[in-house]
């Protein structure tokens, strides 16, 4: 029988794709802080501890661990990572993680490790045109993320590169773009954007009015859920090691994000920008080299994964009686 272990699998992603791999017939462990928030954990075993801790991570990844997924870290979307008020934890928790992960998978004469890292480590100067932007793969030097999350991954994604070349771990690397879904963080702060502009959607009746950081011009491109899953599965099979691109090249303004939203909603809804912590001003993905190393193309349209998004979230949105109407 396959194993894994998913890091991090209390997590969006990680829960996501512990469901992936025990439909695919994987014995999954999984280990995080927290039990997934929205459903319960399909994993075969679930380990609750700190990943900060080396012991723990020693004790944690077992001898020859077939494939471990790393996708611990501390996260969050624009209101957590661009404010700069988290920027030490962000550095010092994803850094010891990924220190004692490493360490221990040696330890342990582990095979294969998948680490996600992201699109915030590409340079600032390539994203100033929110309709230009460039996130190529080798674009990523010299280097200049513009958030201390693009720096700890880009540090990351090179601490993950010495254990390859002197350790012989075959070591992964995909730089996420704005993963969205069902059971993603949407309230409390650290949401992203996709979710945030359901929630701020859903909250409001037909005629309302939703705030936006920024002047709605910015441009990003999100992928669903599903695709992303497809998209580290086709690299942990393939040849390649990365770090490649796993996004979406569908790119939009969040003013016509947010359009789109309310025509899945059903509601007209007028939009008031404000100042807020924005990130770059443009960023889509570049997915010519996934696709020619792996074959992987995303296979849902932004308005079919918003679709799903929106109703779930919108359903959370009446459990919690935040309805503004
Ligand atoms: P998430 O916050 O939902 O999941 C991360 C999980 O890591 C959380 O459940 C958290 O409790 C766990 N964790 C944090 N510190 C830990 C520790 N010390 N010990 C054990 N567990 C710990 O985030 P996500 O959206 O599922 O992202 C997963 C990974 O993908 C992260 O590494 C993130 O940086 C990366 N990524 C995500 C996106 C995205 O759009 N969601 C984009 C780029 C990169």
């Amino acid at each position: 029988m396959k194993t894994a272990l998913v890091l991090g699998a209390g997590g969006f992603i990680g829960n996501h794709l512990v469901n992936r791999l025990k439909s695919d017939g994987y014995f999954v462990r999984g280990v995080d802080l927290k039990h997934p928030e929205f459903s319960k954990s399909k994993a075969d075993d679930f380990e609750i501890g700190d990943l900060k801790n080396p012991d723990f991570a020693n004790n944690v990844i077992r001898e020859n661990e077939n494939e471990i997924f790393q996708l611990a870290a501390e996260m969050g979307g624009a209101g957590y990572i661009f404010t700069g008020n988290n920027d030490s934890t962000l550095m010092h928790n994803s850094s010891l993680i990924n220190l004692n992960v490493l360490a221990a998978s040696v330890r342990k004469k582990a095979k294969t490790i998948f680490f996600s890292s992201s699109a915030c480590v590409y340079p600032e100067f390539n994203q100033i045109d929110p309709q230009n932007p460039n996130c190529s793969e080798e674009s990523v030097y010299p280097a200049f993320p513009d958030s201390e999350y693009g720096w700890e991954k880009l540090y990351a994604e090179r601490l993950y590169m010495t254990y390859a070349k002197n350790h012989g771990l075959n070591v992964k690397i995909a730089r996420f773009h704005n993963i969205y879904g069902p059971e993603g963080t949407w309230t409390g702060g650290r949401e992203k954007a996709p979710a945030a502009l359901c929630r701020k959607i859903a909250e409001v009746s037909d005629g309302g009015e939703i705030k936006i950081w920024g002047d709605g011009l910015q441009t990003r491109s999100c992928l669903y859920i599903d695709d992303c899953l497809n998209g580290v599965l086709a690299l942990m099979k393939s040849d390649f090691s990365g770090p490649v691109n796993i996004g979406s090249e569908e790119m939009i303004s969040i003013s016509d994000f947010a359009k789109l939203i309310m025509k899945i909603a059903g509601k007209n809804i007028s939009i008031s920008n404000i100042p807020g912590p924005t990130g770059v001003r443009g960023r889509n993905s570049d997915n010519r080299l996934m696709k020619k190393t792996t074959g992987w193309e995303p296979l849902f349209s932004l308005e079919q994964g918003v679709e799903k998004t929106y109703s779930w979230i919108e359903n959370q949105v009446h459990l919690s009686g935040k309805i503004l109407y």
